[in-house]
């Protein structure tokens, strides 16, 4: 079986699962904790607080990361990426929902990021239509065989209501060639040999024969 490797996989730009090293890149990095608390942990109406944390935010390079990295975590509290717990809240709750491709075509490359439940899905179902076996999709979604097998026969049994929901005919079965005739006993009339033609030697009987029509 042909495994997609993340040797030569190009990068995708998508943080890992469990990657924090963008951390140490980040703005507030190094600051003093009780500081850092005060900043980016400001009371609701601490309109003064938030305004510096987004100032920082602003100049932030690792802003994107920051953000996804409390998305997908579920940290709900706090400014992250310079959006404050009230601004995120829609997103938190829509995130379930997301589908990124870009996100499902990372996993395809063997990149181990982070799927909503609905990529998820994705990446599943074309695991199925691909025919990866079990033990590949267990690999790719961190999962037990038996789950991933599970998972697998849902997905089949989807393609297969979909196909007979949009009428797509099932494959056809190739025919079986008959067995030929049982020969009868009858020899078969043998056809008449076709005669030789018979070569003749071409006889002169006028001396100016060689001669030709110049005679
Ligand atoms: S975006 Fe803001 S909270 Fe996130 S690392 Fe940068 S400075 Fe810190």
């Amino acid at each position: 079986m042909r495994y997609i490797t993340t040797h030569d996989a190009p990068a995708t730009g998508l943080r890992g699962v469990g990657d924090t090293s963008w951390q140490t890149r980040g703005v507030c990095y190094g600051m003093d904790v009780e500081d850092a608390d005060a900043t980016f942990f400001p009371l609701p109406r601490d309109h003064e607080a938030i305004a510096e944390a987004k100032e920082l935010c602003a100049a932030c390079p690792v802003r994107r990361e920051c953000l996804n990295y409390a998305l997908e975590n579920d940290l709900k509290d706090g400014i992250w990426g310079g959006v404050t717990e009230a601004e995120r809240r829609a997103w938190h709750k829509g995130l379930p929902q997301r589908l990124d491709y870009t996100r499902v075509l990372a996993v395809f490359k063997g990149r181990d990021v982070h799927l909503t439940a609905k990529e998820r899905q994705v990446v599943i179902d074309h695991a199925y239509v691909r025919g990866w076996r079990a033990d590949r999709l267990a690999v790719a979604l961190q999962i037990g065989h038996k789950h991933a097998q599970e998972l697998l026969r849902e997905a089949a049994d989807k393609v297969f209501g979909r196909d007979l929901t949009f009428g797509v005919p099932p494959r056809r079965k190739k025919k079986e060639k008959k067995p030929a005739a049982p020969t009868t006993s009858r020899p078969t009339p043998a056809r008449p040999a076709t005669r030789e033609p018979e070569f003749r030697p071409v006889t002169s009987t006028s001396a100016n024969t060689s001669f030709g029509k110049a005679v």
